[in-house]
């Protein structure tokens, strides 16, 4: 099976966190937080069409000029996710420049904030000079994006101000074995779809089928589709070392493929990660390690390691193997 997301860090330890995610087969692409993204190139850029935003400290989000700018004769609106905080920081960005010459451009921007239970739906349109209007109020418990192939699910945390960590979710793939569909006498036809839907349904739906005036049970027709389990990719930064906040990131993490973590102090600067409201490298290790996720990689080391990034790597990396 071939993956759904191609991911990368687009900065090294010691600059700003920034993960960019391609979904080649819609030919669109995701950011995890903004920071500096000069280094995508502007076909990449033009692809992004929504941003999740840990917080909006300036080394998460000074490269939202960028994106504006890029985006701003696209016909895809560009969506923000955030905090409550992102919707002001949005408005004020918006606020920065001088619009009277863009009424006719596209440009359609997203907000949407989460408070942790609500998600407050806000829109800003080049065609009214970037005018704040409200759209929408719903209850959300986490779940920011839905779309037909991958969710997008965020963790409430605490930064001293709301942080928020994310997991993006390819739903399972359901193949079907041509070969035993050949065996058992059956042809490909719109069947095939309703079979599929009342796997995803799961135990409570019909479970007969009717194929070309025949009756079938699920249970006769289970070996023909072969079940993989979907791409799971977290990423989270910026976190005080709460248990509260540890508990819920390793819910959120839970069995991901790839874990993008801050790893910002040593332990033996565990006063002053406190201070700070981030997490040392071993806490990312153990972290990792209790969600059972299958590959860590680190990012957003202080600067105070400059000489020495080989002792975070070495902290975090035998935590999450021991
Ligand atoms: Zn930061
Ligand atoms: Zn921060």
């Amino acid at each position: 099976m071939k993956p759904g997301f191609h991911h990368k860090l687009l900065n090294g330890y010691f600059e700003d966190p920034c993960l960019f995610i391609r979904i080649p087969r819609e030919k669109r692409a995701i950011l995890f937080d903004s920071g500096d993204i000069n280094r995508l190139g502007q076909a990449d850029i033009y692809k992004i069409t929504d941003v999740f935003v840990t917080h909006t400290h300036i080394d998460h989000f000074i490269g939202f000029d960028t994106l504006l700018r890029a985006t701003l004769r696209r016909d895809t609106p560009l969506n923000i996710y955030g905090p409550t905080d992102i919707l002001s920081c949005v408005a004020g960005k918006l606020k920065g420049y001088t619009w009277n010459l863009i009424s006719e451009y596209p440009s359609v921007i997203n907000v949407f904030s989460w408070n942790s239970k609500t998600l407050l739906h806000t829109i800003f349109k080049a065609e009214n000079g970037f005018r704040k209007e409200t759209v929408s109020r719903t209850k959300s418990g986490g779940v920011l994006l839905k779309d037909p192939m991958f969710k997008v699910i965020a963790a409430y945390l605490d930064h001293n101000i709301p942080c928020l960590a994310y997991s993006i979710e390819e739903e399972f793939h359901i193949n079907i074995d041509k070969d035993i569909l050949n065996r058992k006498g059956l042809a490909v036809g719109p069947w095939l779809s309703s079979f599929k839907k009342i796997l995803r349904e799961g135990p409570g739906a019909d479970r007969t089928l009717n194929i070309e005036g025949k009756t079938y049970r699920l249970d006769q027709l289970n070996d023909i589709a072969r079940i993989t389990k979907g791409q799971k990719i977290s990423y989270a930064t910026d976190i005080a070392m709460t248990e509260k906040n540890i508990s819920r990131l390793i819910e959120l993490v839970k069995d991901s493929h790839i874990f993008y973590c801050e790893s910002y102090f040593l332990e033996k600067d565990r006063e002053r990660a406190l201070e700070r409201f981030h997490l040392t490298a071993r806490t990312c290790g153990l972290i990792a390690r209790k969600a059972g996720v299958k590959t860590l990689n680190l990012m957003h080391f202080s600067p105070k390691y400059r000489d020495c990034p080989e002792s975070v790597v070495k902290e975090a990396m035998e935590e999450f193997n021991s």
